[in-house]
């Protein structure tokens, strides 16, 4: 089999790009691990600007919801900043994008065992010759095991879905718990991601499990079946001859935040634009950005007297209240 493009992993960042080959002379091949949709892990949590990828029909909420940031008993509310969006609702829509498109192949339950050059072999035993190779296979991708590209820098997290349901989001910083990371209760209409997660090496997952479930357990809150996975952090390129990475392969999401979903879509969108020699820069201002969380922002964090004064401060309000100058960066 030959193909222009291969993309292997349909989660954001890989539907993302394949979007944008529909009707285009490439032929495209999508590969997912999977035998069918699922809820990939994740609290799904965006913010306004998200709305650019995700229509606002399929968010939770008709309406953003207010967040609450707390440190020991210091709070702060910000209004209307958060939605939230189902992680199997968005993969339907994105596989709805591509599906029966006559350039555009997408393939369920099966995944490459073996690269070569220009040709990867699948589990299902199929050789698919390529003249792009894209992996968008998430945190743990055999594209950037490929290359031989290591994770130094990476969020470790665990979530529960529990069914108690909340109306607004919460963040809870704690530095003896979670170091420079964080607490998050995220709502979503029928359930609600309760999960926390720090910089890997901070914190082990043993540890933020302990100190997860002790909130679980103060708030009467009944959870089961533990989600943790890793965030990759480490960016080093998008481009590495014929072969990309996007979204989490590429360790674009912030270590600061732990925010991807905006950069796979941003990710998977330059990308496609790359190989269809279209001009575009949509991921500059997003590196600008996870610099800043990751260096400027955790330097605060991390430090209990800097955490301190940055909450009484509200430095973190004014921060999330001037989003329109990160598009000034
Ligand atoms: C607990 C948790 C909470 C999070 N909360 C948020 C949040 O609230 N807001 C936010 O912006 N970000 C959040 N993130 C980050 C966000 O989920 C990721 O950055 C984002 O999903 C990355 O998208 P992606 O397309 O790169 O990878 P994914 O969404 O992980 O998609 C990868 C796809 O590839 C498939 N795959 C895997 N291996 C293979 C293989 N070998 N072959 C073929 N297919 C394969 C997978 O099944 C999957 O469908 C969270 C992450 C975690 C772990």
């Amino acid at each position: 089999m030959n193909y222009d493009v291969v993309i292997s992993g349909a989660g954001i960042a890989g539907l993302e790009c394949a979007k944008h080959f529909v009707g285009t002379k490439l032929k495209v091949l999508v590969i997912e691990k999977n035998k069918k949709i699922v809820r990939n892990v994740c609290a799904g949590g965006i913010l306004e600007e998200d709305y650019e990828f995700i229509p606002k029909e399929i968010c939770e909420f008709e309406e953003l919801k207010d967040v609450s940031f707390k440190h020991f008993n210091r709070q702060i509310k910000i209004p209307k900043l958060l939605n939230t969006v189902d992680r199997k609702v968005l993969t339907e829509y994105q596989v709805s994008l591509v599906k029966n498109k006559k350039n555009i192949d997408i393939v369920f339950g099966d995944y490459i065992t073996e690269f070569k050059e220009n040709e990867v072999i699948l589990k299902s035993g199929k050789k698919v010759k390529y003249k792009y190779l894209v992996g968008a296979e998430g945190a743990i991708s055999p594209t950037r095991k490929y290359l031989l590209l290591p994770i130094k820098s990476a969020m470790v997290t665990i979530q529960y879905i529990v069914k108690k349901k909340f109306d607004s989001f919460s963040f809870i910083a704690d530095h003896n718990k979670f170091a420079q990371g964080y607490l998050w209760v995220f709502p979503h209409k029928n359930y609600t991601s309760i999960g926390c997660g720090c910089k890997l090496g901070m914190k082990s997952g043993a540890e933020l499990k302990v100190h997860l479930e002790k909130f679980l357990d103060e708030n009467n809150i009944k959870y089961s079946n533990p989600e943790g996975r890793i965030i990759n952090a480490d960016y080093r390129g998008y481009k590495f001859g014929n072969i990309f990475l996007v979204g989490d392969a590429a360790g674009i999401t912030s270590g600061g935040s732990g925010r991807g979903i905006l950069s796979a879509f941003l990710s998977g969108k330059h990308v496609a634009y790359e190989i269809l020699g279209k001009r575009g820069n949509f991921i500059w201002h997003w590196i600008a950005r996870k610099w800043f969380e990751e260096k400027i922002i955790l330097r605060f964090t991390s430090n209990t007297s800097w955490n301190k004064a940055f909450f009484i401060s509200k430095f973190f309000e004014r921060i999330l209240r001037i989003k329109f100058l990160w598009r000034l960066i």
